[in-house]
């Protein structure tokens, strides 16, 4: 079975072979893997050891993005959210949940976030003293220019986190040209390739020395967390995903051998096999090209009567390819990942499969529906 969906993602075996182990977080052999497993992370995102620091928090990348929101903002202090879907949409409700004031900012449902609007918006409200972005917007495959609008936010003095979760390690970011970023949030199991269960933080070490207090939230304390990591002989807080920690460190070797260029180029490549093969089958891609990102691509539901998203999943899946049965924006559409350990060649065998799974539906290529983009050129 193929997972194609944005996260978690299909694993090479040798990932999943390292987690068919019982470890004892404690023992002094773990303490060293997962040193190393967080000095990796912190390699992905190009920060220097001497002022950054890559925290690993138990669970699922909601729980550390609201680390990041109570950690480095104030209880009551406000922050700039701008509204570029279903994730911002989540990340709202985390920081209005815990006490900060996400004030949003409108961003159309297919289009890029403006840095002028973002620079703006900041200008207008001095009491924002940050904005936090979303890099790859899953609910729509739209990616914002992170570099960008953090170095814009830089100039204007105001501090930046960023939802990487399911960019990092495809994307580029680059935490040590970008001052302003405090913390970057990711999980083993998106472009790193690794298991569900282990989310983590990228931060600056000055940063977190100035968050004690902040958190309300003992477990959620990224401050707390990095005043651990000092002590010698560091290990994890409290109980790890030890079997994910060491499958990601199998994740991360595959990773390194690759480079992170080099799984982008895959994931591009994925994606256009993707959103090139539905169009073949006579369905239109929500995005245009120029838009689409290269981790998630939504495709607009076939206008047929016997349509059905469920039906569509399961007839799919009973071929060997298991996409999301449901999805985040507005108009009724299919989403399919293009992340994980597969190449274009299985992206057309499942775009394959997907022309059969209409088929049992009794759709077909003219039925489909028309293509509201016009198809643009191949960019090579
Ligand atoms: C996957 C994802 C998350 C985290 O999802 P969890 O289910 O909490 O792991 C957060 N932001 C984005 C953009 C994502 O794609």
């Amino acid at each position: 079975m193929l997972l194609l969906i944005p996260g978690p993602v299909t694993t090479d075996a040798r990932v999943k072979a390292a987690m068919a182990q019982d470890y004892a977080p404690w023992d002094n052999d773990f303490r060293e893997g997962y040193r190393q497993v967080c000095d990796g992370v912190l390699q992905v995102a190009q920060g220097s050891p001497d002022e950054h620091v890559a925290l690993a928090l138990p669970g699922c990348g909601h729980f550390a993005v609201e680390a990041a929101i109570r950690s480095f903002v104030p209880p009551g202090g406000r922050l700039l959210a701008p509204s570029t879907g279903a994730y911002a949409a989540r990340l709202q409700k985390l920081a209005g949940e815990a006490g900060r004031v996400a004030v949003p900012l409108a961003v159309g449902a297919t289009e890029r976030l403006d840095p002028a609007a973002m620079a703006a918006a900041l200008e207008r409200d001095p009491t924002l003293t940050h904005v936090a972005l979303v890099y790859s917007e899953t609910g729509s495959g739209i990616c914002h220019d992170v570099p960008e609008l953090a170095r814009i936010a830089h100039a204007l003095g105001r501090r930046v986190i960023v939802d990487a979760v399911s960019a990092f390690g495809a994307l580029p970011l680059d935490v040590s040209a970008l001052p302003a970023i405090d913390a970057v949030v990711l999980t083993a199991n998106k472009c790193l390739e690794g298991l569900p269960g282990a989310a983590f933080v990228v931060a600056r070490r000055d940063r977190l020395e100035a968050a004690r207090g902040n958190a309300g939230s003992w477990s959620l304390d990224l401050a707390d967390i990095y005043q651990h990591t000092l002590a010698p002989n560091a290990g994890p807080r409290f109980t790890p995903p030890a079997p994910t920690l060491a499958a990601l460190a199998v994740a991360l070797d595959l990773y390194r051998q690759e480079g992170r260029e080099g799984r982008l180029a895959r994931y591009t490549a994925n994606m256009r096999a993707l959103y090139d093969g539905v169009s073949e089958l006579g369905l239109s891609p929500y995005l245009s090209r120029e838009l689409q990102g290269p981790i998630v691509v939504n495709v607009h539901a076939p206008d047929a009567p016997t349509w059905h998203l469920q039906l569509f999943v399961d007839a799919l899946k009973a071929r060997g390819y298991v996409i999301s049965n449901f999805t985040n924006t507005e108009q009724p559409t299919f989403r399919v990942g293009c992340i994980g350990a597969f190449g274009p060649d299985q992206m057309r065998q499942a775009v394959t499969a997907m022309g059969g799974a209409l088929r049992d539906l009794g759709i077909t290529r003219e039925s489909a529906g028309v293509a509201p983009f016009l198809p643009q050129p191949l960019i090579a």
